[in-house]
């Protein structure tokens, strides 16, 4: 006989909080009041979503009732968000969930695996109940990330969907080798911390192969210097073109698309020539660069909102003098690029560089990529969702409302379209089928 159940939201909460394993029901079916299946097309008004377990069968007009499907012996449960706008679970493609931000370098840094690991437990269900269902982690210590991304989907524990990169490859004290400017009496013992830098193609070869055998789903390389890390040797080029070249063709031999953080002119025109798949950050792109980008279909992330971050650290006084002096550098044009590669039509994708500030805080992105580009907000809103799941290779399980894929879906007060910034709070989260968030 089948049975039918109306939700009580907030109890189911609840007990979310306190057992995050809790069974789904068999079917679920979603009243949405405004609903954006696929970002870039038009919303529609009154529609209802149907679910089997954690996949989405099918999205009908109208609000539908428990004998529209066909479910037998199984329950049905019907969510009510007729007054709530509904959209997909959202993608960064840019997160740390390992790191917390507003901390002096040398305590993150030299904070045990196992304590980054308890930490990013913390993170992962912060950033879940944000609204992103999806992240890519891209740069943890040894097997955290891993962990983490294995005891989510084994629904030990709450978070989103997780790509986990594992560390980051960079050139011997480039931007991710951890051990730039600390005194060898730190480390002690430890051999867990300097994993994964390389040098000359064989090198790089072997720890792209190394990272593949632990469980990455995506490379990343540090291409440049970075601002954050403690090396003071600019924000451009770090790794030769030979090095690259030989990082992008062992990679995709396995399967696995390279991402590569790169700040410096020179540096992501020598990424993206090597075949790179994507540039993060891409602060000081020009002209060629971004040109070349277009030709080669490589997506860049923006990452504005680590910038806020950055601000809250100078003013709590965290940075070393070699890090102010890059601040200094970069603050003069990290807004300037973003605007002119946005209005020729480069591939963008949403990244935030979370751990950067305040896991949870990753909508804030939207604001300032609209701000920053004059960008509307549908078009924000496909960056974190059609585009981001193209350019982390997911567009088959995640992105969009569409019977077949997993039903990763949020919603709303208010309408995101017409101010982006509704989704800085977002009151319901489901994810593979499961409520996460209802308020
Ligand atoms: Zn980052």
């Amino acid at each position: 006989m089948q049975k039918m159940q109306i939700i009580k939201t907030m109890s189911l909460a609840l007990a979310l909080l306190i057992s995050p394993n809790i069974a789904h029901a068999d079917w679920t079916i979603i009243h949405a009041g405004k609903l954006l299946a696929t970002p870039g097309k038009a919303p529609v008004t009154n529609a209802s979503i149907i679910i089997h377990n954690d996949k989405i069968t099918e999205v009908k007009s109208g609000f539908v009732g428990e004998d529209s499907v066909d479910a037998g012996e199984e329950n049905v449960t019907i969510i009510d968000l007729s007054d709530k706008f509904v959209l997909p679970g959202l993608i960064d493609s840019h997160v740390h969930l390992t790191s917390e931000s507003n901390t002096p370098f040398n305590e993150g840094i030299l904070e045990s695996t196992e304590y980054q690991t308890v930490i990013g437990v913390k993170n992962a269900a912060i950033t879940l109940q944000a609204g992103f269902t999806t992240v890519a982690d891209l740069g943890s210590s040894t097997y955290s990330a891993y962990a983490l991304r294995d005891a989510i989907n084994e629904g030990l524990i709450q978070g989103p969907r997780i790509l986990a990169a594992g560390a980051s490859i960079s050139v011997t004290g480039g931007h991710a080798d951890p051990t730039n400017n600390l005194p060898d009496k730190w480390w002690g013992d430890r051999t867990d911390i300097n994993i994964s830098q390389c040098n000359g193609a064989d090198d790089c070869r072997y720890r792209v192969r190394n990272l593949a055998k632990r469980g990455s789903d995506i490379i990343k390389i540090t291409a440049t210097g970075g601002v954050l890390s403690q090396q003071g040797r600019g924000l451009d080029q770090h790794f030769t073109q030979e090095e690259m070249i030989a990082i992008v063709e062992t990679a995709h031999l396995l399967g696995l698309k390279v991402t590569a953080h790169a700040h410096g002119t020179e540096g992501i025109k020598a990424a993206i020539r090597a075949g790179i798949d994507s540039i993060e950050h891409s602060t000081i792109i020009d002209a060629e660069g971004a040109r070349m980008a277009r030709r080669a279909g490589t997506y860049l992330i923006p990452t504005l909102t680590a910038y806020y971050g950055v601000e809250i650290g100078v003013e709590n006084g965290l940075f070393t003098p070699p890090v102010l002096a890059k601040i200094e550098a970069i603050s003069k044009v990290r807004y300037e690029a973003f605007p002119n590669v946005f209005a020729r039509g480069n591939k963008i994708a949403f990244g935030t560089d979370a751990g950067v500030f305040e896991h949870g805080l990753n909508a804030l992105e939207f604001g300032r990529m609209v701000e920053a580009s004059g960008m509307s907000a549908m078009t924000a809103i496909e960056t974190a969702t059609v585009n981001a799941a193209d350019h982390l290779g997911v567009s088959d399980t995640v992105g969009t409302i569409t019977a077949g894929k997993y039903a990763d879906i949020i919603a709303v007060n208010g309408d995101p379209l017409a101010d982006v910034t509704a989704l800085e709070h977002v009151s319901f989260v489901m994810k593979g089928g499961e409520i996460a968030k209802s308020e």
